[in-house]
């Protein structure tokens, strides 16, 4: 059958459509006028618009050619009939004889029966089905490729119409368009706290408003030369300095992606249909995404990020407009999102506007989660799609310690989090008041509470939590925000400010890269199993140069004072006997010249490699003191990496084969009497903390915002009860896979807060 051209062409009706968008009449009105120049320009018997609600129901909004009268009464399930399968599938679909598909439903007030040809497309943004555009005819017609492309364009139109909101005024009372509507969002939880604001999008999108185009030529040219610029930018930070570091591998994808021929060729295609440049980008990418996000094949979704990154970058080549968000710019309670974010770009945003961080792609031991929790931002990551489910602007909630958002929250919902924040605020407020009380049992027993640290705001945070030294400055991260490799004089520097503002006393942990803690600067060497790879010492010992330079930078630091360093991953006492040597040898050095050096200098080793827990004799009789890193022993203890979602909390730390390996060391180094620690994560847990306190644990290290509720927790503890309650429980052999419930009966029962 040969296709018709429509009159006029797609270009006058684009522009009669532009028109009607913003003639000053109802919504309603807008919509039928909309319909009938799309059926009488296309030479289409019916054409209508189904919008999708937020039930999930399909209601037909407008149309010419059905009856009149099934407007706002004909409504379908997603799963229901053709115009169900289009807004599933977010994918076109075109039917010379509708009747004979599977799908056809048949709906007698539409009195659409006698239609055979059947044309439907979604109406799309960001990659969300908003609703859908469908043009019929009675003749069993074939409809061309271009005609198509032009109902897409016009539903980018419509887009815009119902993310405007505009239509909510013509559903019946009670009713909500989809777009609009509120979400619940499980993430991941990164950082505790209670957050309300409104959205910021990190990289903020482009609205395209500008869709129906003067001169094709001229948007042609306009794409050619974004694409030219986009293009050069790329190379340049490729071919640069060499400072692309990790990103090199991003960037070699993009550029492949720059200059595959399909995405170029549909770029054009689009623009050939009428509309400007920018409005083809917009397109050809949310049919990408419609595809893609239904991928559960995570490398195409990988890709999928790419080329949205890509878009991106066009679109703000096309339209000139800055590519992330200006950290200077940010309005008050502002709920930053975004795809993925490094710390130093975090870092740059002002504190105190900011209510909270939600991160699409970003796990808890992501190093923006570590800067996140340093500055106290509630964050939740691991959050599906978010950046193209909020606009900006949008009233947002985030609840770091559940990881939990709420976007667009009903009323109901927001006061049931303001008082869960004010909630919080007045628990902070009683932990505020144990601040300069010491960590002590109901039985006497003193336990040593210290910090986490990395950056130097978070020695700011000791006075507030009450803590005077820091038990885990993980010096990594200095090197994690900058450029290129810090310098001895810069590391020296750091180390130095750190130290002048504690007033205890600070334990350095040597660099713990490698692994998922990656500098951008430094080459990376491809990994099958970074976690088990070369990473913290061993990288230390390999490339000795870097561990002496620092270790000279903390020397020197410590000068004149009791200074603290200890070494990550060690596996075997050999590793931290050659370190050790590295030390002496630094000293050496540091005297020769004149320097002066700690007047007390201690060693210690991080108990977070298993192969130790058979070595704690030797390690002991060396080491001045242990800390025990939970988080890695936990993960090579269960075999669990610590980053993947889908493994990480498999197993229970309060499960008897890692308490009983927590309990080894804690006897071992009773018995020795050498000082240990415990500094991962799972003593900032009050259940935790307190099975720790009864293995015979009296110092944790923590984050600033755990001291709070784990002094409280152990005020209203009884170590000797704990002792023979927990050697009770370790000692039965029908053990539990987790030692969770019983503990958590007996706080209950004793009052320990949890
Ligand atoms: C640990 O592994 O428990 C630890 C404290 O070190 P990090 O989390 O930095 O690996
Ligand atoms: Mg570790």
């Amino acid at each position: 059958m040969p296709t018709r051209s429509a009159p006029g062409g797609p270009r006058l009706l684009l522009r009669r459509l532009r028109e009607a968008m913003a003639e000053p009449v109802s919504a309603q009105a807008r919509l039928d006028r909309i319909v009938v120049q799309i059926a009488s320009n296309m030479v289409a018997e019916v054409c209508s618009v189904y919008v999708l609600r937020a039930d999930g129901r399909l209601e037909l909004f407008a149309t010419e050619g059905l009856n009149r009268e099934a407007v706002h009464l004909t409504t379908m399930r997603a799963d229901e009939g053709l115009v169900g399968l289009i807004a599933r599938n977010a994918e076109p679909l075109a039917l010379s004889d509708a009747q004979s598909h599977p799908a056809f439903a048949y709906k007698p007030e539409t009195g659409e029966e006698i239609y055979n040809a059947f044309l439907g497309v979604p109406i799309l943004r960001g990659g969300n089905t908003l609703g859908v555009l469908v043009v019929q005819n009675r003749a069993n017609r074939v409809y061309a490729e271009e005609e198509v492309e032009v109902l897409e364009t016009i539903a980018m139109l419509l887009a815009e119409m119902i993310a405007s909101g505009e239509l909510q005024a013509i559903l019946r009372p009670g009713a909500e368009i989809a777009v609009r509507r509120p979400l619940a969002l499980k993430g991941s939880a990164v950082a505790e706290g209670v957050g309300l604001g409104h959205v910021v999008l990190h990289q903020p999108r482009v609205t395209v408003t500008q869709i129906v185009a003067e001169d094709t030529g001229k948007e042609l040219e306009r794409l050619d030369a974004a694409l030219e610029a986009m293009r050069a930018g790329i190379d340049q930070l490729l071919d640069g300095d060499g400072s692309a570091g990790d990103h090199r591998e991003v960037l070699e994808t993009y550029r492949m992606f720059a200059n595959d021929r399909g995405w170029l060729r549909r770029l054009r295609e689009a623009i050939s249909t009428g509309i400007t440049a920018e409005a083809a980008v917009e397109r050809v990418q949310n049919d990408a995404r419609a595809r893609l996000q239904r991928q559960t094949d995570p490398y195409l979704r990988e890709r999928l990020h790419d080329l949205d990154d890509l878009a991106n970058r066009l679109l703000h080549q096309l339209t000139g407009q800055s590519i992330v968000a200006g950290p200077e710019s940010l309005p008050d309670n502002a709920v930053l999102v975004a795809r993925s974010m490094g710390p130093a770009a975090l870092l740059e945003y002002d504190r105190k506007r900011l209510r909270g961080l939600v991160l699409e792609d970003a796990g808890g031991s992501s190093h923006v989660a570590i800067v996140a929790r340093s500055l106290g931002v509630p964050t939740v990551g691991d959050v599906n799609n978010i950046t193209n489910l909020v606009e900006q602007g949008d009233a947002i909630i985030v609840d770091g310690g559940a990881g939990e958002v709420q976007v667009r929250p009903q009323p109901d919902v927001e006061s049931a989090y303001r008082e869960k924040a004010r909630l919080r605020a007045r628990r902070q407020e009683q932990y505020h008041q144990l601040r300069d009380k010491p960590a002590v049992t109901r039985d006497g027993e003193t336990i040593d509470l210290l910090m986490n640290a990395g950056l130097l705001v978070d020695v700011h945070h000791m006075a507030e939590a009450g803590v005077a030294s820091i038990g885990l400055f993980r010096t990594e991260l200095q090197f994690m925000l900058a450029s290129q490799f810090p310098r001895l004089e810069q590391q020296y520097a750091l180390y130095k400010q750190v130290i002048d503002a504690t007033p205890g006393c600070v334990t350095f942990r040597t660099l713990d890269i490698g692994g998922d803690k990656i500098l951008p600067y430094m080459q990376t060497y491809e990994e099958e199993n970074p976690a088990l790879g070369w990473r913290a010492i061993r990288i230390g010992l390999d490339r000795p140069g870097l561990l002496r330079s620092q270790l000279r930078a903390l020397l020197r630091a410590g000068a004149g004072r009791e200074l603290r360093v200890m070494f990550p991953m060690v596996a075997m006492v050999s590793e931290f006997e050659a370190a050790k040597a590295l030390v002496t040898r630094e000293l050496a050095h540091l005297k020769r010249h004149g320097y002066e050096t700690p007047s007390l200098l201690k060693l210690g080793v991080m108990i977070e490699v298993p192969s130790l827990l058979w070595q704690l004799d030797e390690l002991l009789a060396r080491a001045d003191f242990v800390s025990v890193g939970s988080n890695d022993l936990v993960q090579y203890l269960t075999a669990a990496d610590r980053d993947n979602r889908r493994v990480a909390n498999r197993f229970d730390a309060l499960s008897a084969p890692v308490l009983r390996a927590l309990a080894h060391v804690a006897d071992n180094a009773q018995r020795t009497g050498k000082p240990v620690t415990l500094c991962g994560e799972m003593g900032g847990r009050p259940l935790e903390a307190m099975a720790l306190v009864g293995l015979g644990y009296r110092a944790m290290s923590m984050s600033p915002a755990s001291i709070g509720p784990v002094k409280a927790a152990i005020m209203a503890m009884h170590a000797g009860e704990l002792r023979a309650l927990m050697r009770e429980l370790l000692a039965r052999t029908d053990a539990a896979a987790s030692l969770r419930e019983p503990l958590r009966a007996y706080a209950a029962a004793k009052g320990v807060p949890l």
